[in-house]
Formats: C-alpha cells, sequence, structure tokens
C-alpha cells in the first residue's frame, strides 16, 4: 500500500514538475433535460416509406372539433375546421389513404354540418362518428333521451360514436362539479344498447397511458410531457387509478355483448399482456394503435407477435390532427404516415416515432414490426371496413 501511495505521488509530482500546471480536471456542465437532444451514432439502415403497400383506413382521426368546453367536458354540437377537405384529400392521395374516420363530429346541427362537408362531399373517402350530449345530462330522461340521440345521428349519417375520457376523468354529476360519472354508470347502458342495435361501433378512449397517472417528478418516464401539460396528469384529487376505469370499461364490454367496442389507443398499450387478456375475454372488443407506434415499437417482439395473434382485431389509427405544433406525434401530414408505415412494414431499427427535435411521449426510439403481407392488408383496411361495415 505505501509503495502504491507513492508511486502515484511520484506520478503527479512529475506531471506538475514537467508542465508546471496540475492536469485539468474534465468539464463538467449543468445541462437542462429540455436541451438535451443526442444524436445517435448508430450506423443503421433507414427506410423511407412514401406510400403503404396497402390502400389504408385511418380509423382514428380528429377533423373537426367543439367550438365549447368546460373543463375537459365538450359541450357544444358546433364544429370548427382546421383544414378543407379537398385540402386533406391531397395529403390522403399521396400517402394511399382510403378513407378517414372523423371521430369528434359532435352532435345536432353541427354533426350534420360535418357529414355534410366530409362524408357526403367525398363519398367513401370520409365517415363521421356522433358524440354524446353531455350538456344534457343532468336531465332527467337522459338515458332515453340519450339513446334517441343516437338514432337521430344514425338518420344523419353518423357511423359510431366516439367516447372521450370526459366518462370517468371529467364528467361530474353536476356536468362540471360534482362526484366523478363513473365509466359504467348505468346511465349511459341505453346509449350502448342503442349502438349495438344500430350497428354503430363504439370508439372508447377513457384511460392513458400508465405514466400520466403517476406523479410528476424526476421517476416519471413522461416527466417532459407532464411538465409542459399539467392538465394531463390524472394523479391525486379525486381521480380513480388507471385499472379502476379498465375494469369499469369491461364491465360495460361486457354487458353489452351486441355492441362492438373498440379501445382506442390500444387500450393500455404499455401492458400487452393485459390486452391480450381482455381481447380473450371480449369478443366484441378490438383495438388500435392511434399515438402509440411509440409504446409498441419499444416493445416490437412483443408487438409482432401481438398483431400476428389478434390479426383480425388490430386496426390502423393516427390521432391526426390537421393542425398545431403542441403534439407532433399527432400533426396530420406526410411525415406522420411515414413512420407508421416505416413502423409496420419494415425491420428498421432505433428511429423517431414523431417528427420532433425530442420524442416528445418519452425520450427513447423505436424498432419496425415489419409485419407480412397478408396482415398488413387487414390492419390497414379489411378489419376497418369490416367493423364499419363499409
Ligand atoms: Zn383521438
Amino acid at each position: 500500500m505505501t509503495d502504491h501511495f507513492s508511486r502515484r505521488g511520484f506520478l503527479s509530482a512529475g506531471t506538475l514538475l514537467s508542465t508546471g500546471v496540475p492536469p485539468a480536471e474534465p468539464a463538467r456542465k449543468p445541462l437542462d433535460i429540455s436541451d438535451c437532444a443526442p444524436k445517435s451514432m448508430l450506423r443503421v439502415h433507414e427506410t423511407r416509406v412514401e406510400r403503404s403497400r396497402f390502400p389504408v383506413i385511418d380509423i382514428h382521426t380528429h377533423l373537426s372539433f367543439s367550438t365549447k368546453s368546460e373543463k375537459g367536458v365538450f359541450l357544444a354540437g358546433e364544429r370548427m375546421y382546421p383544414m378543407p377537405a379537398v385540402d386533406i384529400l391531397q395529403i390522403m392521395d399521396r400517402k394511399n389513404i382510403r378513407t378517414m374516420i372523423n371521430l369528434t363530429g359532435g352532435f345536432g346541427a353541427g354533426l350534420e354540418d360535418a357529414i355534410a362537408r366530409y362524408d357526403k362531399a367525398h363519398p367513401g373517402r370520409f365517415y363521421t362518428f356522433t358524440e354524446p350530449s353531455y350538456h344534457r345530462w343532468e336531465e332527467p330522461d337522459y338515458p332515453k333521451a340519450q339513446a334517441e340521440l343516437i338514432g337521430s345521428a344514425h338518420r344523419a349519417g353518423a357511423r359510431g360514436l366516439k367516447i372521450v375520457k370526459t366518462i370517468g376523468l371529467y364528467l361530474r354529476e353536476h356536468v362540471t362539479s360534482g362526484r366523478l360519472v363513473k365509466v359504467d354508470d348505468r346511465r349511459f347502458d341505453p346509449m350502448w344498447d342503442a349502438c349495438g342495435e344500430l350497428r354503430m361501433p363504439v370508439a372508447i378512449h377513457v384511460s392513458d397511458p400508465l405514466a400520466f397517472f403517476t406523479p410528476t417528478d424526476r421517476f416519471n418516464e413522461r416527466f417532459e410531457e407532464l411538465n409542459n401539460h399539467p392538465d394531463w396528469s390524472f394523479h391525486g384529487g379525486d381521480f380513480p387509478s388507471n385499472a379502476e376505469i379498465i375494469e369499469a370499461r369491461n364491465r360495460v364490454i361486457q354487458r353489452h355483448p351486441r355492441t362492438q367496442f373498440l379501445a382506442l389507443h390500444f387500450g393500455v398499450a404499455e401492458d400487452l399482456a393485459g390486452v391480450s387478456n381482455d381481447l380473450d375475454r371480449f369478443p366484441n372488443l378490438s383495438v388500435e394503435f392511434g399515438a402509440r407506434i411509440g409504446e409498441l415499437g419499444r416493445q416490437p417482439r412483443a408487438a409482432r407477435r401481438f398483431i400476428e395473434k389478434y390479426q383480425d382485431r388490430v386496426l390502423f389509427g393516427t390521432d391526426a390532427v390537421p393542425h398545431g405544433d403542441d403534439t407532433p406525434q399527432q400533426v396530420f401530414g406526410d411525415k406522420l404516415y411515414e413512420i407508421y408505415y416505416r413502423f409496420l412494414e419494415t425491420d428498421d431499427e432505433y428511429f423517431d416515432y414523431a417528427p420532433a427535435r425530442v420524442p416528445p411521449q418519452g425520450r427513447w426510439r423505436i424498432y419496425g414490426v415489419g409485419l407480412p403481407d397478408n396482415i398488413l392488408e387487414k390492419v390497414y383496411q379489411s378489419n376497418a371496413a369490416r367493423l364499419l361495415g363499409i
């Protein structure tokens, strides 16, 4: 030991003697996580997939919006339109998109307007879904009235019903105040039944990424995203857990076996074993992967096995929104579709799941699942065509 220490002492004394200055310490600078944007040095194959191998039905898009919302509850039927149909069609034609499903069609006159602008003006290229009339929630005959509204939406041309996490996480007994209304509240039963009778699939988004239900702290894998959008966190307060929401959703699916449910965002895309269990239990359930290739692509072997096993019940969706840059994983355009096609069609490794400087839904990259043609065709269009009856 004495010998070792004296050697080190001798060496550093030697350096000091020969240069006259002590050796410099390596520079250490603090780096804010938001400034960090490391470039991968991997030399891996990059495939550009400009057009999908088969025509696409995008089951999850938002081409119209409610003009009025309060505390997460969408209350107006009137619609805003971020992009005219003719401009949307240009991108669709370039990217081999046969049909887009506009889930947020609203209700009443707004719904009719959306259907006139898209579905009727461009037959076969657009279909529109209706949404519940939450502003009527406190009316004593709401359950019956809402079921009748589904009927009138169907007569107006709506092809399905869209549920956002309003049910379970925003809608309260007095619409925006009071106790949260549960996903399996019996007052919605006539609405689910009406959808079954009219063969209108229910596109249901009731939970959210698991990280949104945990504290926004240094252990949260989506810290930056939640820090940018604090209202996306469902941790604390009187919010139910994600598991409670999914259990309530499953009770609804079980109680209404004649109604087809499409779990948007893959249900819980971080838990493929759980989603697999749900699909095994409920033959009236299918899934789509809008805004979740970031999750599927970071577990590519499990995702591929999953899609192979449930190849008749996985649908193509992007959650595309034709405006803004707040959520780059959703901005409607060529880049978005090329990423989805690359994920589905190639074996490429370690690429961005969104067109953004920093991965917006967590700092990781994804891997392609390289699906064979027969499965690709089903996922791209025929599973959706069957569900929609088109
Ligand atoms: Zn969506």
